[in-house]
């Protein structure tokens, strides 16, 4: 097992497929205009795949493919399905790792919902095992507030669709669903929003606001701390239950009385970094450790170059084997906090967005 310098193993990657996105959520693209990575120096399905094979082989066993929006990269099954064959060659004769799925590593992947109506039922038989949905407000008039695109509709129709894809069976965790929390603008809606993941079966998770690179209008006091969340939940609903076995995931996982369960991903006041088994892929091929990172490797460039694999395996050993990233941790010792990176430094680096990186 692949350890840095922490002793935190190399689990999980998060493989952005696009930078664009058809939404401009405020705590995430609220600039008027965005620098785009040139489409020549994105790496095609092959390179991802092969990327991907490079992660398996030295132990990942979660994939997860996000954006900017996924969806708007065109025909994603047909990379779910050739990933799938990829990976399981790759891990051919190998033994099996704790996440692995059907001898192979497992495959998500995170939407913002607008395009999954109808993308849902082939992302399925591609082999995708699940499906986070990010759902801010049930409100349209409110949607279309955060995210400046009046397509809420869009988006609950992708929801319904993805469960009629066979994601979130009864007794499956295959469908999450995401809301980052803001003060003065959603955070009248968490038990309207625990209400409706349950009758979805679906299980929500209530993301704290984070003052991450994109994230240029972040201002403490618009974050909804774990603590507040655990108050105003218990208030209307019950106590919640803390579960156990939280291993490396992001979400704490809590039990209602009522049998429901729900998570709490508090990376801005109780951050896990010395849990964090996750590396990140750029659309381009840049790899991060952090998503507070400032700067990343190059892995397309020599895959391009024909480099050999052994190599890159080395590369890819040697860049995890040096991270002693504890981004968010270092985040919260800070005693002036503002947003990480001004506009005008992400539009000469724009590597440094959320959006680049996948979240
Ligand atoms: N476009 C897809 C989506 O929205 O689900 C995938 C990419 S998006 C960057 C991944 C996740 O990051 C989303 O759940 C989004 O809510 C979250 N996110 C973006 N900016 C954030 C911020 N400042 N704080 C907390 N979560 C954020
Ligand atoms: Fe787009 Fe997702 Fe960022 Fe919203 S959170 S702007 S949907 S990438």
């Amino acid at each position: 097992m692949l350890l840095d310098q922490l002793a935190r193993p190399l689990r999980s990657l998060r493989l952005s497929v696009t930078d664009r996105c058809n939404l401009r959520c405020a705590y995430c693209m609220p600039e008027p205009d965005y620098v785009w990575l040139p489409r020549a120096e994105l790496c095609d399905f092959g390179e991802l795949a092969e990327l991907a094979a490079l992660f398996a082989g030295l132990g990942v066993d979660r994939i997860r493919l996000t954006g900017g929006e996924p969806l708007l990269r065109r025909d994603v099954p047909a990379l779910v399905a050739l990933l799938a064959a990829r990976l399981v060659a790759e891990r051919r004769g190998a033994a099996p790792l704790p996440g692995e799925r059907a001898g192979r590593p497992e495959l998500a992947l995170t939407t913002n919902g607008i395009l999954l109506a109808e993308q849902a039922r082939a992302l399925r038989a591609a082999g995708l095992d699940r499906l986070t949905v990010s759902l801010d407000t049930l409100r349209p008039e409110r949607f279309a507030a955060l995210t400046r695109r009046d397509a809420h509709r869009a988006v609950l129709g992708g929801i319904e669709a993805a469960r009629a894809a066979g994601f979130g069976a009864p007794g499956d965790e295959a469908l999450k669903l995401d809301m980052v929390v803001m003060r003065g603008v959603n955070d009248d809606e968490v038990v309207p929003m625990l209400d409706f993941a349950r009758e979805l079966r679906a299980e929500l998770r209530f993301i704290e606001y984070m003052d991450v690179g994109g994230a240029t209008r972040w201002r403490g006091d618009a974050v909804v701390s774990r603590a507040e969340l655990l108050v105003a939940v218990g208030r209307r609903l019950g106590v919640p239950e803390p579960l156990a076995g939280r291993g490396s995931a992001p979400a704490e996982r809590f039990r209602l009385p009522s049998g429901q369960v729900f998570g709490i991903v508090a990376s801005t006041t109780t951050p896990f970094c010395l849990a964090c088994d996750r590396a990140r892929l750029t659309a381009d091929g840049m790899l991060f450790l952090c998503l507070y990172a400032s700067r990343g490797v190059d892995l397309k460039t020599p895959l391009r170059r024909g480099v050999p694999r052994a190599e890159l395996a080395a590369l890819l050993a040697t860049t995890w084997g040096a991270r002693a990233a504890r981004g968010a941790e270092e985040r919260l010792a800070e005693s002036e906090r503002a947003p990480l990176v001004p506009a005008s430094q992400l539009r000469k680096n724009p590597h440094l967005e959320m959006h680049k990186r996948g979240g």
